[in-house]
């Protein structure tokens, strides 16, 4: 467990005047004077292992936007080999190639009660695509072979030669338009227990045959999308953040947070071809 740069901390600035997006994990800079309104712990799974396709953006957006609303973002990283941390508000993890999703299995099976525990209780969690899969029952590689999952979800993953890459927009009835970007060999099928983020209205999602794309259970979101995905869907991210804040304190008070962004960004996303 490694915690990140302490709040306030400067971050440097890259040619084109933003911070580094790289694994500099630096949290973004304070900008609120006002006293805060409480302190969230975010626990992001596996970054070294599961962090493609700028995955940690995710990370990045909750950690500013919880700025916004007013309280302090604590961000952890948990990777293979490391103690979990104690007093979870919140949990995000990203999507990983099979080779990586190899080197995470045995660990995640050594942490299946305590994120099982988490989960049952409500924890607000995202996972994104391979933590999605072993999120799940199981991913059956491509190649046959078996990677178990905690099944906290219900569903189960088959690989297969094609892979369904390309831009996506989701239309969801918790959280409207859910624009991302998917690749993935893996399909996946929901069981029962869940059910679907939304459904496909470009892209695939979760596989080739029935349309739907993600899984919700429970405070769970679980997603195929990329991109990253909350920098473009702050409704998905004021969830997250809502549900950490309403569990730990009672109640949410929202800020103002600077959606032009995140608008900006959507707009582009809404109009990239599949
Ligand atoms: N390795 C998995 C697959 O290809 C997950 C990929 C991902 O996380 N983008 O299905």
């Amino acid at each position: 467990m490694t915690p990140q740069s302490p709040a306030g901390a400067s971050v440097p600035s890259n040619d084109a005047g933003h911070p580094p997006l790289s694994f500099g994990h630096e949290l973004p800079p304070e900008d609120s004077p006002a006293p805060s309104k409480g302190t969230i712990r975010v626990v992001q799974l596996y970054p070294r292992d599961m962090n493609i396709y700028g995955d940690w953006g995710n990370a990045l957006v909750l950690a500013q936007r919880l700025r916004w609303h007013g309280y302090t973002p604590e961000l952890l990283e948990y990777n293979v080999g490391d103690e979990f941390p104690a007093k979870v508000d919140l949990i995000v993890g990203g999507g990983g190639q099979d080779s990586g999703q190899l080197v995470i299995q045995d660990d995640l099976l050594s942490r299946e009660s305590v994120l099982k525990e988490l989960a049952e209780n409500g924890t607000p969690m995202l996972v994104i695509c391979g933590l999605y899969q072993l999120f799940g029952k199981f991913f059956k590689t491509r190649t046959g072979s078996v990677i178990p999952g905690i099944g906290i979800l219900d569903v189960e993953t088959h690989g297969t030669d094609q892979r369904l890459i390309g831009n996506v927009s989701v239309s969801s009835p918790e959280f409207g338009t859910v624009l991302g970007y998917e690749n993935h060999s893996g399909q996946t099928t929901l069981g029962p227990g869940v059910s679907a983020l939304g459904t496909a209205a470009k892209g695939t999602g979760n596989n080739s045959n029935d349309g739907q794309e993600g899984a919700r259970y429970r405070n769970i979101v679980a997603s195929y999308l990329h991109g990253s995905l909350l920098p473009k869907n702050p409704a998905l991210a004021d969830f997250l953040i809502r549900t950490a804040v309403e569990r730990k304190y009672g109640s949410f008070s929202p800020g103002a947070p600077d959606d032009s962004y995140a608008i900006l960004a959507r707009e582009h996303a809404a109009r990239r071809p599949r």
